[in-house]
């Protein structure tokens, strides 16, 4: 498990400049929410934590350690995302085991962690089926299964659940939030959908154009925005 800390956290592409000073600090085990409109920088924020993307200002920590210039496999971080990009031609198990192969783990090792992954999201009964063989909630527990496998203590999800269908995307949010429970891990969780943000988060992190505009318990940000935007994207039904 670790926590994270980002001070004064800053992106710019060329000459724009799209994550612009963030500061938040993550502890260990706490499910975060980074919410906002489309373009304001999600994305880029969690990239970045998960060394995808360079940081081109400020300092990011992981359990207490700068990470800035550390490899993405060296973080102790897993990210699952919208897209679940599963191999096709692999079954449910080969697409769990196939990053901890390459690892050169133990197959007794390997074994054992796909199984309990399978027990903890249900997809005991699917591990022979290929991708094509399961639902769209299917498919997006195999990738969330990928990432458990790895034992991550940080857990980066971009929109998981944006091409699910409202009742399934319920489902999975349920998922989700048990599956923090099981695991204890620290989460980051990105999504536009204000209800995901409120029913899923310890904390959430309302950014606009860069800029944080509140961090808080979704409680707070309801009855206590901090400014009108805030206000109203917490606030009002889409
Ligand atoms: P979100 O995930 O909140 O929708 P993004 O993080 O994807 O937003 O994008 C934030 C801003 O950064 C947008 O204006 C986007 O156009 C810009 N951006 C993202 N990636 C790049 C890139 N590789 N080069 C230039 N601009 C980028
Ligand atoms: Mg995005």
């Amino acid at each position: 498990m670790a926590g994270l800390q980002l001070e004064k956290l800053e992106k710019r592409f060329g000459s724009v400049d799209v994550i612009k000073g963030v500061d938040l600090e993550v502890k260990d085990g706490e499910f975060v929410v980074f919410v906002g409109p489309s373009g304001c920088g999600k994305s880029t924020l969690l990239r970045m934590i998960a060394g995808l993307e360079d940081i081109t200002g400020g300092t990011l920590s992981i359990g207490g350690k700068r990470c800035n210039d550390m490899e993405p496999r060296e973080r102790g971080i897993a990210m699952v995302f919208q897209s679940y990009a599963l191999y096709p031609h692999l079954t449910v198990y080969q697409n769990m085991s196939f990053g901890l192969t390459l690892n050169k783990t133990p197959k007794t090792e390997i074994d054992a962690r796909v199984r309990e992954a399978a027990r903890i999201l249900k997809l005991e009964p699917l591990l022979a089926r290929r991708p094509s063989q399961l639902s769209g909630g299917q498919r997006q527990r195999v990738a969330i299964g990928r990432a458990i496998v790895r034992q991550p203590s940080v857990f980066l999800f971009d929109e998981p659940l944006s091409n699910l269908d409202a009742a399934l995307r319920m489902d999975m949010r349920m998922e989700i939030a048990r599956l923090h429970k099981e695991l204890g891990a620290t989460m980051i969780y990105v999504t536009h959908d204000q209800v995901e943000a409120m029913t899923l988060a310890d904390k959430i992190v309302v950014l606009e154009g860069g800029v944080v505009q509140q961090i808080g318990a979704p409680i707070e940000l309801y009855k206590k925005p901090a400014n009108k935007f805030v206000a109203g994207f917490i606030g009002s039904p889409r």
